[in-house]
């Protein structure tokens, strides 16, 4: 990295890094590098440099006659050496800065006693040293981006009557204003016509945000350059027959000029195309720049800026797809005024989390796409849904809306009015509420959402479906509603995916309190404010502190000392993980004899993890491993304080046991521990006799004995500490209150066997 520029960079969350100096983000340290290195950042380095050196030889100067001119107060300073500049206050005229030739000449200024100027005293100081501050230019409507800055959102909400009322609010600050809307239909207008010199035939369609009904002031433009007829319109032209739709084109198509003589549309490829539509859109399409192709995507685009109004775009060509799936949503906004407001509170929620959109495209976020469809999906599911599912909108459509694209099913009505009416009245302030409290607990990688059917297919039921072929299942899966076999979410991750449950978890909770449903009579922030602060998801999941279990003294049988105690119940812990549960449970080497390090030190903690879940391996040393490799009722050897292991669970054994042992034969109850080690085993059993790939919950437990003083029976204990994956911490929590109980009381009938 450029040493210059080291103070100027701050790291962001998720590898990025912001430059403080140029007021710009960047997704990397390569990216970062070219930034450091860049014209822009070098321009304002050397900006500040002589901003800085103008500074420390400039003063304050006033006391003056009001409009007292620049040159007087010049001439009277050219008396100590040269005047490089004077700035006059603007606004009133009392004060300017005087920028004097060199340090030595600001020593001479200060110490003169006293300054008089037409008879006047003035006060002269050292100029105050500020931190340079880079102003980007004012963009046109970024008053309207002040406007929706956090606070000023907020402060708009708190207004508003109730939680119903906070979202028309909402969609009333980000929605398109009437001249942005404007702007962007002539933007097309003005595109549609230069391509259509260069690709006679072609069409501009717009898709995405800007038309679907979900528009925000700033989101991008998405253009789909429809090349169809254009193709026909050149294979024509070469035949020499004259096109059937009247198209004129003002360019000859063999002429020098025609870029269409170059290439044929037909058989080119997509990156060679996109290559001419950059070259169109760099050089021939007044105000924009910053042309881009990028191929890789897996939509491959060009993208744009409009320089004027800042506006982002991006023109694709083989996005049929896009363009249908975005009539689809506009026709669902239609069907249901609930659905407008409810997809910007979530969208809006999920940006505020950092739960949606990709700030540098890609990424594991949800984007706004997949998060509408996922409200969409709610609407269907709800009770009595509020939208259709998209098989009925099939069987609603009529001869001209049958729709085949790129091989998918896309029929569905124009008209809304074909979704009928719902007879759900709920209010948006409970459909929220409803939205968090479904998505809780919802399994999405388990399952497949289903917009076309409107329910969760089962990850099996649906692998062996057709479209599954080509599906990337994942951490969550939800379907496109037209191109069956591509998952919206593929990118998402689990931690994100976690992270999606938690922060609608925390969101259900706060939902069900009166600071959510009722606004407040003292001026406090309430409803969806409350909502939109970015959440602290820590309270939700289970803190290391909190996943410990003690076992008492009380628990020692008869007269062991405290010794041989520990080598028991690590035995037993052992027994009980192993033969009672059916887990893998093994010892790792690092957590022997190691009483000073904590568990929960995240180190500690990523190094058990990573040690994995084999038996460590055998060096030999059997006086490392008190419990390793010894029978486990065998003598015991002298030990230390603490042990470790790895442990993977594999089956649900904590759910449904007390179904399971009703199930069992009575007589087979006497040996607890058998019956619960059976009990185990059928759970195994009926989740299928071979073991997943992946366990379902890995976690590290750490036995040690604990005694400040062990005359002081009270505080003399043993205790579990466990560890794990913070990705792992919901699915743990209930595997966790299980054992709080289940643990101590299968410890307990395992010592009591002990006894001679
Ligand atoms: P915004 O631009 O405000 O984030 P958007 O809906 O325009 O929202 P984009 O990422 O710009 O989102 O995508 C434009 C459009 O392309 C979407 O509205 C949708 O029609 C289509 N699209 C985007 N991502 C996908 C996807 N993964 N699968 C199918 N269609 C998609
Ligand atoms: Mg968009």
């Amino acid at each position: 990295m450029a040493e210059r520029g080291k103070d100027d960079v701050e790291p962001l969350p998720r590898g990025g890094f912001r430059c403080r100096l140029c007021r710009v983000a960047v997704a990397n340290k390569p990216s970062l590098e070219d930034h450091l290195r860049g014209k822009k950042h070098q321009r304002l380095e050397n900006l500040r440099t002589v901003r800085q050196s103008q500074e420390l030889r400039s003063v304050f100067v006033s006391g003056f006659r009001k409009g007292t001119p620049a040159s007087e107060l010049s001439d009277y300073f050219q008396t100590y050496g040269e005047v490089v500049n004077v700035v006059m206050d603007k606004e009133k005229g009392v004060y300017a800065i005087v920028e004097l030739q060199n340090k030595e000449m600001l020593k001479k200024v200060l110490s003169e006693p006293q300054h008089n100027l037409g008879g006047q005293k003035l006060r002269v100081k050292p100029r105050e040293k500020k931190d340079f501050k880079y102003n980007p230019p004012r963009k046109q409507g970024s008053a309207r981006q002040e406007q929706l800055n956090p606070e000023k959102v907020a402060q708009k909400l708190c207004e508003a009557d109730d939680v119903d009322a906070q979202m028309s609010v909402l969609v009333q600050l980000f929605e398109f204003s009437e001249s942005e809307r404007h702007l962007r239909d002539l933007l097309v207008t003005l595109f549609q016509e230069v391509f259509q010199e260069f690709f006679p035939g072609s069409v501009m369609i717009p898709f995405g945000s800007s038309v679907n009904g979900f528009d925000v002031s700033g989101c991008d433009l998405d253009l789909f350059l429809d090349l169809e007829k254009a193709k026909h319109f050149q294979a024509s032209a070469n035949g020499s027959s004259v096109p059937q739709d009247g198209a004129s084109p003002k360019l000859a198509l063999h002429s020098e000029d025609s870029i269409l003589s170059d290439v044929d549309l037909a058989s080119a490829t997509v990156p060679e195309v996109l290559e001419l539509v950059a070259a169109v859109l760099q050089k021939c399409v007044p105000g924009v720049h910053n042309v881009q192709a990028v191929l890789t995507a897996r939509r491959p685009v060009v993208k744009f800026c409009h320089k004027e109004s800042s506006l982002r775009g991006d023109i694709s060509i083989n996005n049929r797809l896009a363009v249908c799936n975005t009539r689809f949503l506009q026709l669902y906004t239609e069907a249901d005024e609930r659905v407008r407001p409810l997809v910007y509170t979530v969208r809006y929620w999920a940006k505020q989390q950092s739960l949606a959109g990709n700030p540098f495209g890609g990424g594991p976020l949800l984007t706004n796409y997949a998060l509408t469809l996922l409200v969409l999906y709610f609407l269907q599911t709800c009770s009595p849904p509020v939208l259709p599912t998209v098989v009925h909108l099939r069987e609603q459509s009529g001869d001209t809306e049958q729709a085949i694209v790129d091989g998918w099913d896309c029929s569905f009505p124009k008209d809304s009015a074909q979704c009928g009416p719902s007879r759900n009245k709920e209010s948006l302030c409970s459909f929220l509420a409803e939205f968090f409290h479904v998505f809780e607990d919802y399994d999405f990688a388990g399952g497949v959402i289903s917009l076309r059917e409107g329910q969760l297919l089962s990850l099996p039921s649906f692998l062996s479906s057709e479209a599954s072929s080509k599906f990337k299942t994942g951490s969550f899966n939800l379907q496109d509603p037209f191109e069956l076999s591509h998952n919206v979410t593929a990118n998402v991750n689990k931690k994100t995916a976690l992270r999606f449950q938690l922060c609608c978890r925390s969101a259900a909770k706060y939902c069900r309190s009166l600071q959510y449903q009722r606004k407040s009579t003292k001026g406090k922030i309430w409803g969806l404010v409350r909502l939109f602060q970015p959440g602290n998801l820590e309270a939700e999941a289970p803190t290391d502190k909190e996943l410990v279990i003690n076992l008492p003294l009380t628990m020692c049988q008869g007269k062991d000392s405290h010794q041989l105690w520990f080598q028991k119940v690590c035995a037993g812990v052992m027994f009980v993980f192993e033969d009672v549960l059916k887990c893998s449970f093994s010892e790792t080497q690092q957590g022997l004899g190691e009483e000073g390090a904590s568990i929960a030190e995240p180190e500690a903690k990523s190094e058990l993890l990573s040690s994995g879940f084999k038996r460590p391996l055998d060096n030999g040393d059997d006086s490392l491993s008190p419990l390793a490799k010894r029978p486990r009722n065998g003598p015991w050897l002298p030990i230390e304080k603490s042990v470790t292991w790895n442990c993977a669970v594999w089956h649900h054994v904590w759910l449904g046991r007390r179904r399971i042992r009703r199930q069992l034969d009575p007589i087979e109850k006497t040996n607890l521990l058998e019956l619960e080690a059976k009990v185990s085993a059928l759970i195994s059993q009926q989740e299928g006799e071979a073991r997943p790939a992946e366990p379902l919950l890995r976690f590290a437990v750490r036995a040690q004995f604990n005694a400040e003083d062990t005359s002081d029976e009270q505080n003399t204990h043993i205790s579990l500490s466990f560890a794990l994956d913070p990705e792992q911490a919901v699915a743990f929590k209930d595997f966790f209150h299980f054992l709080q109980n289940f643990l101590p009381q299968m410890l307990e009938q395992y010592l009591a066997a002990q006894i001679p």
